[in-house]
């Protein structure tokens, strides 16, 4: 058997051109979104991250703004420009590029962005809005996920879901989106007995690790759907968590790095943005 490769970018291609049509009709009403991105220091992978989140804005016609702060930027000043963004109507959405430099305390800058902004959904009160299934901003990889896999028309009720990985950003929330969606979830982690073993139980296989092609041919049940977040530099290249070429034998569909999570995490924090817009 060989996989159905879950085309991503095209999913994604077609949630951004939906999207382009929500944002024309606010702009019409005086409204057009507005995402304003924080960008501290000189992170290569952040820079070439946030000048794909602007490009993306642009396409779809959201008002983008990155605010470029230098390396040595105190937390004061990132705070003050934090709560600037929080009281200016014309912003929707705030995203601080993660991570901040060392000298900076992230965990105080992501409580200080307003919940009603946190298009990242990273603030506290939205991470317990997605426990308790309330509403709220749910991260952005996560959502692209749980999206790639509905419109894959694939069943996720009654599943069996294993999340390789247990991450804030990724493996955490995806568990809980998926269990949401009544699947019976299982998280690994680096403490997991056996990893493989696990995974070979898996209906819909997710890898978050950040381990270049750990996922084998022999951890992916026959025709399980596996679905690779990992974004791994080697030898200049990105390769995901999965190895692709020998899972894609076995699996029943797959996602491809790069082309699979990665613009769907964009056109996700598009929707968030455009969606706060709207209540805005
Ligand atoms: P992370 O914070 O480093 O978390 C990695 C997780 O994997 C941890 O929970 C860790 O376990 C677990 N782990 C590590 N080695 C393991 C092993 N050998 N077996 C089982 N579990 C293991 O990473 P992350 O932020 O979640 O990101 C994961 C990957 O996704 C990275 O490659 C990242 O670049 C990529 N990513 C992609 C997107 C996208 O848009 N496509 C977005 C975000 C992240 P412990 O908790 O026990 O340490």
């Amino acid at each position: 058997m060989t996989a159905k490769i879950i085309d991503g970018k095209a999913i994604a291609q077609e949630i951004r051109a939906d999207l382009a049509k929500q944002v024309a009709k606010l702009t019409a009403q005086g409204r057009t979104p507005g995402l304003h991105v924080v960008l501290v220091g000189d992170n290569p992978a952040s820079k070439v991250y946030v000048r794909s989140k602007q490009r993306a804005c642009e396409e779809v016609g959201i008002a983008s703004t990155v605010h470029r702060l230098a390396e040595e930027t105190t937390q004061a000043e990132l705070l003050d420009l934090i709560e600037r963004l929080n009281a200016d109507d014309r912003v929707h959405g705030i995203l601080v590029q993660l991570p901040l430099p060392g000298h900076l305390n992230e965990e105080e800058v992501i409580n200080a962005i307003s919940p009603a902004k946190d298009v990242d959904g990273f603030h506290p009160i939205n991470v317990g809005k997605l426990q308790t299934g309330t509403g709220g901003f749910v991260p952005c990889t996560p959502a692209g996920i749980l999206e790639l896999v509905k419109r894959t028309e694939v069943p996720i009720a009654g599943q069996n879901v294993v999340v390789i990985g247990r991450s804030n950003i990724v493996g955490k929330p995806v568990a809980t989106l998926f269990l949401q969606e009544n699947a019976t979830v299982t998280i690994c982690h680096s403490r997991t007995k056996d990893v493989a073993a696990e995974a070979r139980r898996a209906d819909i296989l997710i890898a978050a690790v950040g381990r270049p092609k750990l996922v084998k041919k022999d951890w992916v049940k026959p025709g399980a759907v596996v679905i690779d977040v990992g974004i791994n530099r080697v030898d200049g290249t990105i390769v995901g968590d999965v190895d692709f070429d020998e899972v894609k034998e076995v699996a029943g569909a797959i996602t491809p790095v790069p082309g699979g999570v990665g613009p769907m995490t964009i056109a996700m924090l598009l929707k968030a943005t455009v969606e706060a817009a709207a209540k805005a």
